[in-house]
C-alpha cells in the first residue's frame, strides 16, 4: 500500500463520504437538548458496516458518547481523535438560505448545513478514515481510537471529560487531534496548540426599592452597578501579570510561515484589523460585560441590578484572582459583599457566582513532537499551502486532554472555517472536507505502518 493508492481509494469513493457526512448533517443533534444517541446510531451501523469494533454509552434523555477502536493493540502508540456530534441549535431559521437540516449541495462545492463546519465535517472525516484504514487493511503498530462525543456545545462534562475518566483512562494516548475547524479564511490552514480560556460571572447589586418621586428612601441597585462598572478596569492592576504563551511577535512570526515573504505578511497584517486584532486577544485578558439586566417598573427605584461579565484568560491565569479583584473592586465602591454583612443588616450588599468556569491550555512542548511535524507536512502536501501553528479564540474540548495531563500532546485540526461556527448559513466546502479524510488517514499510515 502506498500513499498515492491511499488518495487514490479516496478521490474514487468521494460520492459514499459526501453521503455519509449529509447523512449526519440532516440528523437532529442540537444542543441543548443534546440528542446525539441520533447520531450515535448512524455512525455506530457505519462502523459495524466496516467491522470496526465500537460500542455506545447512552446517558440522560436521548443523548450518547461512542467510541471505536481500529484494533485490539493498545501496547504501542495509541492516537486518539476526538469529534463531537452536539451542534448549537440554527437560531432564527429565517435568516437560513436552506433548511439547516438539508445538507443542501450547491454547485457540488459546498453543502449547507448546522454543523457543517463546527464539526460533523470533521468528526465524518475521522470516521471514515477508520474505515479506510480497515477497509484498506493496512498492517499498523498501534492502535486509532475515535471518541465520538455528546455535550461539547455546553460543558464537555458528559462528553469528552466523561470519555476519558470512565472510559479510556487505561489507554495511554501518544497524541490527540480534535477535528474542530480550524481555517481562518482568507489564510491556509492551521494546526491549534492552545486556547483561551473562558470565565462567565455574575455580579448581582442588592439596594433598596421605593417609590420614585422619593428617591432617597431607597437604594437604586443600577446606579450601585454603575459604580462598580467604573471600577471594572482597575482589574488589570489588581491581578498579577502573566507572561502569555506567546509573544504577538511570535505569533506573527507563526502565521508568516504561511506567506512567500515577509513583505507580503506585513501588508496584509497591516490591511486586517481583524488579525491585529487577534494576535492582541491571545497576549493578554479581556473582559466585557455582556449583559445588564435592572428595573421593574418606570416609577419605581429597582432594589436589584445584575450583570454579566465575560472573561477570556491566557493558561497561566487564575480564576480565584480575578474574583479576588472584583470582590475588592466592589468593597472600593464602599459596599459588602454578602457573606461581609454583619447579621440582620441585609439589605445594601452585592454578591457574585460562577456561571461558566474553563481554563485555557497549551500545549508547551510542542516544538519538540516528531508526530506533529509529521502531521504539518501532511496537511502542507494536501492542502498544497504552508500551514500555521497557531492558538484557538474559542473553547475545545483539548482542555480535558491536555490539562488533565491525560494527553498534553493534542492538537486541534479539522475542515471548515472557525468563524462559520454557530452562524447562520453554516457551510462546508467539500473539497476541504475530502482533504481532511487524506489528512487524517496518512497521519495514522506514516506514523504507524510497519515497513
Ligand atoms: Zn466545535
Amino acid at each position: 500500500m502506498t500513499e498515492q493508492s491511499i488518495i487514490d481509494y479516496i478521490d474514487n469513493n468521494k460520492k459514499e463520504f459526501i453521503n455519509f457526512l449529509t447523512k449526519l448533517i440532516q440528523t437532529d443533534s442540537y444542543n441543548p437538548p443534546g440528542n446525539e444517541l441520533n447520531l450515535a446510531i448512524i455512525i455506530k451501523k457505519f462502523l459495524d458496516d466496516a467491522n470496526i469494533k465500537n460500542e455506545i454509552f447512552k446517558f440522560g434523555n436521548n443523548r450518547a458518547n461512542l467510541i471505536a477502536y481500529l484494533n485490539n493493540n493498545f501496547d504501542s502508540k495509541n492516537i486518539i481523535y476526538n469529534g463531537h456530534m452536539d451542534v448549537v441549535p440554527p437560531g432564527n431559521i429565517k435568516e437560513w438560505k436552506y433548511d439547516p437540516l438539508s445538507g443542501e449541495i450547491k454547485r457540488n462545492k459546498y453543502i449547507y448545513g448546522r454543523g457543517t463546519s463546527d464539526m460533523k465535517s470533521g468528526l465524518a472525516a475521522m470516521i471514515i478514515s477508520l474505515k479506510i484504514l480497515k477497509v484498506l487493511d493496512i498492517n499498523l503498530d498501534g492502535n486509532l481510537i475515535l471518541h465520538s462525543v455528546a455535550d461539547e456545545e455546553t460543558t464537555g462534562d458528559e462528553g469528552t471529560k466523561w470519555m476519558i475518566n470512565t472510559i479510556s483512562g487505561n489507554i495511554n494516548p501518544h497524541f490527540t487531534v480534535i477535528g474542530e475547524p480550524t481555517s481562518f479564511s482568507p489564510l491556509p490552514k492551521s494546526i491549534i496548540l492552545g486556547e483561551r480560556g473562558h470565565l462567565q460571572i455574575r455580579i448581582i447589586a442588592n439596594g433598596i426599592s421605593s417609590h420614585s418621586s422619593f428617591p432617597d428612601m431607597g437604594k437604586n441597585a443600577i446606579y450601585m452597578i454603575n459604580e462598580f462598572i467604573n471600577k471594572l478596569d482597575k482589574i488589570d492592576h489588581y491581578i498579577p501579570k502573566v507572561n502569555p504563551p506567546m509573544t504577538i511577535e511570535e505569533l506573527k512570526q507563526l502565521i508568516m510561515v504561511s506567506f512567500p515573504n515577509k513583505e507580503g505578511f506585513t501588508k496584509f497584517y497591516n490591511e486586517q484589523p481583524l488579525i491585529q486584532n487577534f494576535l492582541k486577544v491571545f497576549t493578554e485578558l479581556t473582559k466585557s460585560v455582556t449583559i445588564i439586566k435592572g428595573g421593574i417598573k418606570d416609577n419605581v427605584i429597582p432594589d436589584i441590578c445584575e450583570i454579566i461579565i465575560d472573561f477570556r484568560l491566557l493558561p497561566s491565569h487564575n480564576k480565584e484572582e480575578i474574583i479576588a479583584a472584583i470582590k475588592r473592586i466592589i468593597n472600593e465602591c464602599g459596599y459588602k459583599l454578602k457573606d461581609q454583612l454583619e447579621d440582620g443588616k441585609k439589605d445594601i450588599y452585592f454578591e457574585y457566582d460562577v456561571l461558566l468556569d474553563k481554563e485555557a491550555s497549551y500545549w508547551n512542548n510542542w516544538k519538540d513532537s516528531k508526530e506533529l511535524a509529521l502531521f504539518y507536512k501532511i496537511v502542507d502536501k494536501i492542502y498544497t499551502k504552508k500551514p500555521f501553528y497557531f492558538l484557538f479564540p474559542a473553547c475545545s474540548d483539548a482542555i480535558y486532554y491536555r490539562n488533565s495531563k491525560y494527553c498534553t500532546n493534542t492538537i486541534l485540526f479539522g475542515p471548515g472555517n472557525a468563524s462559520l461556527a454557530h452562524a447562520n448559513n453554516e457551510i462546508i466546502e467539500i473539497n476541504d472536507f475530502i482533504n481532511s479524510i487524506k489528512v487524517y488517514t496518512l497521519f495514522i499510515y506514516h506514523l504507524l505502518k510497519i515497513e
